[in-house]
């Protein structure tokens, strides 16, 4: 069990103060300067040390990805461009973070800024989050006033500055390539990878995007070392990770507990269990609205980390962990997420445009059974040809969840078009 001492974010209900001098009183901005003083490389080689993979979803080791940029500036300035367009349906831990603590995005994006010689952060966040985003401008103006940030950073001979970007509502806007695109001024549209951001990214420039949790996270790891971290969590995919349990348990909740937890532990220690209790439980979506969701017989021994629930046959995603209990129609709930995707595609690549409508229509049919069985198939197929053929992975998350139904719970869709059968056949033969 995860002790508060070794707990990050120590504010995550926003019991405490969250300005300056609340953030001091728990330990950040102590001593930064004493970090920069170990340099570049020492910092990046820590953060590989400590193994963090990316808390926005896709588990890229962040050390590694920090040593992608430039050692030496061929003129063009660096950047760090952190991720707060947080849109993943059942993610809200960035939120959290950033009205409770942002405190730890601020010294963290000093940090990651320094060790990958970059100047300047753009901080990205989600047009919706109004009120972080006055908790979050407030913290920067107050780390500049202090300063912490600004000329010479923290008195580390380092100059460094914040510029904080509203989005306008769309979910496409995360991913980080659409997101520079928007940063930039253009429509929100994905590029084609490669070049990776650290090549050229925003304004043709090398750029490392990061997720809020990854860089609040740098502070601690910096202070209290690389092995502190690896000593939490599970070999490869170390330290502490928030969850946010959202759907049918007693008491939703973000919470922070190591990686690697037992899914079923997670659920009944923090989130008061499934309502109607464990045996009630139907499946979850473990991370995010992207990913596939699995069955009770597969949660009964998942651990929530980024290997294990891969092995299981999901992904930890953002660890959004979605509860359905008996009472859930499946087939609805997947539907709605397939009308999620169709609505958040840019357009820009055809199987996406196309085939996100595609599934769309056909989820809305399966949900009153108003389908043959041959149809389930072709379904899958449409899905297969989502996946794996676009620009970005939209189209696979909206490819997986509608899989993750069939591959676990393909006769609840048979039974569906078995019932429409039987309750329209009298009437079609009637009349
Ligand atoms: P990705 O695997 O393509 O990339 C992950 C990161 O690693 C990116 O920053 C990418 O630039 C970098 N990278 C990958 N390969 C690289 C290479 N060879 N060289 C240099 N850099 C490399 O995944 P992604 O599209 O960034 O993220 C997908 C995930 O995002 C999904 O799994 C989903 O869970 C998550 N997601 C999160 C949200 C949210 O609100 N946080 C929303 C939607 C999706
Ligand atoms: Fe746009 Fe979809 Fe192509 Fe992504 S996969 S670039 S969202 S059309």
């Amino acid at each position: 069990m995860l002790s508060d001492k070794d707990r990050i974010f120590t504010n995550l209900y926003g019991i405490h103060d969250w300005h300056l001098p609340g953030a001091r009183a728990r330990g950040d901005w102590d001593g930064t300067a004493d970090i920069l003083a170990r340099g570049r490389d020492a910092i990046i080689e820590e953060m590989k040390a400590s193994g963090l993979r990316g808390r926005g979803g896709a588990g890229f080791p962040t050390g590694l990805k920090w040593s992608f940029m430039p050692k030496q500036s061929d003129g063009r300035p660096s950047y760090l461009v952190v991720n707060a367009d947080e849109s993943e349906p059942g993610t809200c831990k960035d939120r959290d973070i950033i009205r409770h603590d942002p405190h730890k995005l601020v010294e963290g994006c000093l940090i990651a800024s320094f060790a990958m010689g970059a100047h300047k952060a753009f901080i990205y966040i989600r047009g919706e989050y109004y009120n972080e985003y006055l908790n979050l401008q407030t913290a920067v103006d107050e780390a500049r006033e202090a300063g912490l940030i600004g000329p010479n950073a923290s008195g580390s001979g380092w100059d460094f500055d914040i510029t904080i970007h509203r989005g306008g509502g769309a979910y496409i806007c995360g991913e980080e390539s659409a997101l520079l695109e928007s940063l930039e001024g253009k429509k929100g549209m994905p590029r084609m990878k490669p070049p990776f951001p650290a090549a050229m990214g925003v304004y043709g420039c090398p750029t490392t995007v990061n997720n809020v949790e990854s860089i609040a996270t740098v502070s601690t790891i910096m202070r209290r070392g690389a092995a502190w971290f690896v000593g939490l969590g599970r070999p490869k995919n170390s330290g502490t990770k928030l969850y946010c349990i959202s759907g049918h348990v007693n008491k939703p909740c973000t919470v922070e507990d190591e990686l690697g937890i037992p899914m079923r532990e997670l659920i009944e220690r923090h989130a008061g269990g499934v309502r109607g209790g464990w045996d009630n439980l139907l499946a979850v979506i473990p991370g995010g609205s992207s990913v596939p969701m699995i069955p009770k017989s597969v949660c009964d021994n998942a651990l929530m980390d980024f290997d294990s629930l891969r092995e299981a046959g999901s992904s930890l995603g953002t660890a959004a962990v979605i509860v359905m209990d008996k009472s859930t129609d499946l087939i609805r709930a997947i539907a709605r997420i397939s009308a999620f995707y169709k609505h958040e595609s840019c357009g820009q690549c055809t199987p996406c445009r196309e085939g996100t409508g595609w599934v769309m229509r056909m989820m809305n049919r399966m949900v009153e059974g108003r389908a043959e069985y041959a149809e389930i198939d072709l379904m899958e197929q449409v899905t297969r040809q989502l996946e794996g053929h676009t620009i970005c992975m939209l189209a696979d998350a909206a490819a997986w969840p509608v899989q993750g139904l069939l591959r676990h719970f393909r006769p609840m869709v048979e039974q569906r078009i078995t019932d429409y059968k039987a309750r329209t056949a009298p009437r079609i033969a009637a009349e």
